[in-house]
């Protein structure tokens, strides 16, 4: 298949992510970048990669038939619905925008020009994710009751735009995304409460951590946790089925599961506590559980890249679809919502 040629907008972290990656993907080719700030311009000229003087001049360039754009939170809109007005297709960064409105005038956009707009949850390739996925489309421990997911941190929110509401910094929208995303993918997208409690524990203007608990249509429920103040992580997962457990302790690690296979098998040994015996909370034994670890799956990031430009070459679906896009957006705006009422949001 013909190579796209692709460019990014915004030569920040992000920004000089998608040139390594795009290149890595082996579909795309680089055109160039745009960045409005000087210094970032000439560090991609240092490193021999073409820098269009102008936003004007890039949606010009006729050659371009992709445009990631990889800037503040705030400025999505705005850069995006000009490049589908000038007939690009368009990866835009998570979270895709700060409203529903704003993500409906982006779709219209799209929509209006015939070209293609997704965002992009690279976080989907995610192994530990994909292990917690993998358990529970197998059914092999039962029906799934409850997730939790959760990154834990130590360092505070970075001191960038991150930390400023008027940008839509927050670890809600830094993070809350990627990890609500994800429990959708596993679960399903019928969610039908959100409750959510923030954190201000470094920053008092926007998010710095958050527990979120969803629960969906289906009776199941999901905690989802981001920490920037734990000095002492939880678990990456924890995964309660009605036939057994899974945990992953760190992202880097592989998922243990226990399997209950003697479920009326009451002969532990009691625990002695300080107060007393408990057989109740006694942990069972290999006679009546089965322990192993699930071996990860592979997974490449750049097929991000490749499924979307496959999608627009062939037509066919693309991975992130705007129904997703509006889902995970309610799911966040609904957590903020939450927060300031200190209440459950009903969906
Ligand atoms: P950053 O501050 O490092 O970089 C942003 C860059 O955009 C800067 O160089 C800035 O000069 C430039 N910029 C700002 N406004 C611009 C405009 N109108 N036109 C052109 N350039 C402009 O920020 P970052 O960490 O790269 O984050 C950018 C986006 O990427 C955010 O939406 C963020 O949420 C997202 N992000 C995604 C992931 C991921 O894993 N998917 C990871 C990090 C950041």
């Amino acid at each position: 298949m013909k190579k796209m040629r692709a460019a990014v907008v915004g030569y920040g972290g992000m920004g000089g992510w998608h040139v390594e990656h795009l290149l890595k993907s082996d579909v795309c080719e680089l055109a160039g970048i745009y960045d409005i700030r000087k210094e970032r311009t000439e560090l991609a000229q240092s490193r021999g990669i073409h820098a269009y003087a102008s936003y004007e001049e890039l949606l010009a360039d006729e050659t371009v038939e992709l445009i990631t754009v990889a800037i503040p939170n705030d400025s999505h809109e705005e850069v995006v619905i000009a490049a589908l007005n000038a007939g690009k297709n368009v990866i835009c960064e998570k979270p895709v925008t700060l409203s529903l409105e704003s993500l409906e005038r982006m779709i219209a956009a799209a929509e209006k020009n015939g070209v293609r707009f997704t965002t992009h949850q690279n976080r989907r390739w995610d192994v530990d994710y994909l292990s917690m996925k993998q358990i529970y489309d197998s059914g092999e421990i039962g029906k799934v009751l409850n997730i939790e997911s959760r990154v834990h941190g130590s360092r505070g929110i970075p001191s960038d735009w991150r930390g400023e509401k008027e940008h839509g910094g927050g670890m809600l929208y830094d993070w809350g995304i990627h990890l609500i995303d994800q429990i959708l993918m596993i679960f399903g997208w019928d969610v039908k409460r959100v409750y959510c409690v923030c954190d201000h524990i470094t920053n008092k203007e926007v998010d710095d951590g958050f527990r979120l608990e969803l629960t969906f249509a289906s009776g199941q429920r999901a905690t989802v946790e981001l920490g920037t103040y734990n000095f002492i992580a939880m678990p990456r997962f924890y995964l309660r089925a009605e036939k057994g457990t899974a945990l992953i302790t760190d992202w880097r690690e592989d998922a243990q599961v226990v399997k209950c296979k003697h479920w009326h098998e009451n002969d532990v040994l009691p625990v002695k506590t300080a107060a007393g015996l408990t057989k109740t909370m006694a942990p069972r034994d290999e006679v009546t559980t089965d322990t192993y670890t699930v071996a990860r799956p592979k997974s490449d990031v750049h097929d991000f890249y490749r499924h979307y430009v496959n999608a627009i070459r062939t037509g066919g679906e693309q991975d992130v679809t705007y129904d997703q896009m509006r889902t995970d957006l309610k799911i966040i705006l609904a957590a903020f919502e939450s927060d300031e009422k200190g209440m459950p949001i009903e969906i």
